[in-house]
């Protein structure tokens, strides 16, 4: 990885004037000790890679979210370069409508069910499976929420060597094309298992990313047996680290959750700072923490959001976590989980 240029960076002047008036951390619930739901803060649902024929030149009226001039700036920034070929690639993505539920109803136990939508699922280009009942208070206040009872949460891993070269440059973009890949990657894998539930008469609707979707991933993956939360805001996840994409599956089909998986990254974040001495304007908090009624790691969105921006979307802080490096973290989680075991006995 390219040591970044830290302390000199400066925000550019034509981003500056397209910072609203609102704070991201604001609209995050920072400092706020009751919980409620959460609101959309970045990539809201009405810019345009929900639409299929986008066009990079109408972007400035895309959104009218205060963060959507941003969201809009960083997309102007990579319509020159082959990232956008990616986010626009709508072939490669799961499909804007997904086919009729099945009037055939294919009946089977929960526990069948569960291990054939995992079997599906790592068949069809995901790395990683969960289940967990979905939760209401995932739901962003702009989106309805759904009468579903199960969600599953699909995980596709990065690529490590090409995720070192980071933060990406006009020069060097392959951190950036493998994170445009992998979301389309895994968004293809919810639109595929969709489609499969949906053809086995149940019903199910997807969510991948960039673009917000109806509710937050991460604590459906964090339910559903993902792993950890890490200082740096992203899942620690026991077999492949911090450099993970997700999507998901909301279904009526009936599952299994899983447990929770807890083997003490948590623990090691308040040992390791090298995300946050890694990050080019100091915007990992070194403690955790009280957001929307609960003390967790916590990104500065202000701080990085405009770094993140102009430097096609970072990525240093995942990159750069020790777990991240291939063949560590199962080994790492089993140290961890040793030493939990030796302290709760104690
Ligand atoms: S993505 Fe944000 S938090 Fe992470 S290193 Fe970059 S600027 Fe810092
Ligand atoms: S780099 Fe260290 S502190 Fe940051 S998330 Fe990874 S383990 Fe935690």
């Amino acid at each position: 990885m390219k040591k970044a240029e830290t302390s000199k960076w400066q925000i550019s002047e034509e981003q500056r004037a397209l910072l609203p008036s609102v704070s991201g951390n604001e609209i995050n619930g920072l400092g706020e000790t009751q919980h409620r739901l959460p609101d959309i803060v970045y990539w809201p649902n009405d810019s345009v890679n929900n639409a299929a024929q986008t066009q990079y030149e109408n972007l400035p009226k895309a959104s009218k979210h205060p963060y959507g001039p941003l969201v809009n700036f960083m997309r102007q920034r990579s319509a020159g370069t082959p990232i956008r070929k990616i986010y626009t690639d709508f072939e490669n993505r799961a499909p804007k409508q997904l086919d009729d539920i099945s009037s055939t109803v294919v009946d089977d136990t929960a526990e069948n069910w569960t291990e054939k939508v995992k079997e599906f699922v790592l068949e069809n280009e995901g790395n990683l499976v969960g289940v967990t009942a979905l939760k209401s208070e995932w739901f962003y206040t702009s989106e309805e929420t759904v009468d579903l009872p199960w969600v599953v949460v699909i995980g596709v891993s990065m690529d490590y060597e090409k995720m070192q070269h980071v933060p990406p440059t006009d020069e060097d973009l392959q951190s950036a094309i493998e994170v445009g890949e992998k979301y389309n990657q895994v968004d293809r894998a919810a639109g595929k298992l969709a489609n499969w539930i949906r053809a086995q008469g149940w019903d199910a609707e997807n969510q991948g990313g960039p673009n917000s979707g109806k509710m937050l991933l991460t604590p459906a993956a964090l339910a559903c047996g993902f792993g950890e939360l890490g200082k740096h805001g992203s899942i620690i996840n026991r077999e492949f680290g911090s450099i993970i994409r997700l999507s998901c599956v909301r279904t009526s089909l009936p599952l299994v959750a899983d447990d929770v998986d807890i083997f003490g990254a948590d623990d090691f974040c308040t040992q390791c700072q090298v995300c946050s001495n890694a990050c080019p304007v100091d915007a990992i908090a070194s403690d955790k923490q009280m957001v929307r009624g609960e003390e967790k790691w916590y990104v500065n969105f202000d701080k990085c959001v405009p770094y993140f921006n102009e430097n096609y979307a970072c990525a240093i802080c995942i990159s750069v976590c020790p777990w991240s490096r291939p063949g560590v973290a199962p080994k790492m989680a089993e140290k961890m989980t040793r030493r939990k075991a030796r302290k709760e006995q104690q």
